[in-house]
């Protein structure tokens, strides 16, 4: 039996490994931890940053390279793209797409999941909270689908030729605090910049994950620098405009030394809080 620590990683995009658990991840990956990730779509409706770089027909192969090369400066091992297509931002018209991820069926992707759940026998696994972030229709998706999914894959009575029921033991939501939001804004404003983007903050703390309602925090500072080199693998995503590269390095080192995690699944005892996603597991 292979005891490695296995981590399980449930996703909708390229991009999505990044800002809230990438330095967690870099940091089990060089500990020896063997980490996979399900990436539901190639994100074919995200940006593109530089016309050079991409074009809306081939934005999905261009975003599978650049997860690719996320994945290896990260340490992930293994990427299951399902291949599902990028639905939008919430209300536009890439949600009506007959292949969007959002319009899938839960019959058809759940035993997808449970396979790669069964065959891998992750101990900790990671996803969106329910709200996804920011309300994104494909993480609120791939959010609901975890669940389903890893309940079916304890279920001895599932579908046994997908292979032999697993249980996880862990299921946490990593999250990206508003706070980390406020503290960008105040540190791009004191340099002059241009901070309306953040005038949508008040909405995303009304809708969003409480920023107290966490019960692990890594300390990511050593992984830090492979966190930013996987950032940069996603070259469409983060132009030069992108909120996220406007402050040098180093600054955005500091507003990043933690990651923050929120256990989903046992119920949290009160109180809990942890320094390792897999404490006390064997
Ligand atoms: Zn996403």
């Amino acid at each position: 039996m292979n005891d490695a620590k296995r981590l399980l990683g449930f996703y909708a995009h390229p991009d999505d490994e990044i800002l809230s658990p990438g330095g967690t991840v870099a940091k089990y990956a060089q500990a020896g931890a063997q980490i996979e990730w399900v990436c539901a779509t190639r994100g074919e409706a995200g940006e593109i940053a530089d016309p050079a770089l991409a074009t809306p027909e081939n934005l999905g192969q261009v975003r599978e390279k650049e997860m690719l090369c996320s994945a290896q400066t990260l340490g992930i091992r293994r990427v299951h793209f399902l291949g599902y297509r990028d639905s939008g931002m919430a209300g536009t018209a890439d949600n009506q797409h007959p292949q969007a991820y959002v319009n899938s069926d839960p019959e058809e992707v759940t035993p997808r999941l449970v396979k790669i759940i069964r065959c891998f026998r992750p101990q900790v696994a990671l996803t969106f909270e329910p709200w996804g972030g920011y309300g994104h229709p494909d993480h609120i998706t791939i959010h609901k689908h975890t669940h389903l999914a890893l309940q079916a894959a304890a279920d001895p009575g599932y579908h046994p030729e997908l292979g032999e029921a697993w249980q996880i033991s862990r299921l946490f939501y990593p999250l990206l605090r508003h706070a980390f939001f406020y503290a960008l804004r105040d540190k791009m404003a004191a340099r002059g910049l241009d901070v309306s983007f953040f005038d949508q903050l008040e909405e995303r703390r009304k809708n969003g994950w409480p920023d107290g309602k966490y019960h692990c925090v890594i300390d990511v500072r050593d992984s830090f620098d492979r966190k930013w080199a996987a950032f940069q693998c996603h070259a469409t995503q983060f132009g030069p405009d992108n909120i996220f590269r406007q402050l040098p390095k180093a600054e955005m080192a500091e507003l990043l030394t933690r990651e923050y995690f929120a256990l989903a699944w046992p119920e949290p005892e009160p109180g809990l809080l942890w320094e390792d996603l897999f404490a006390g597991l064997k």
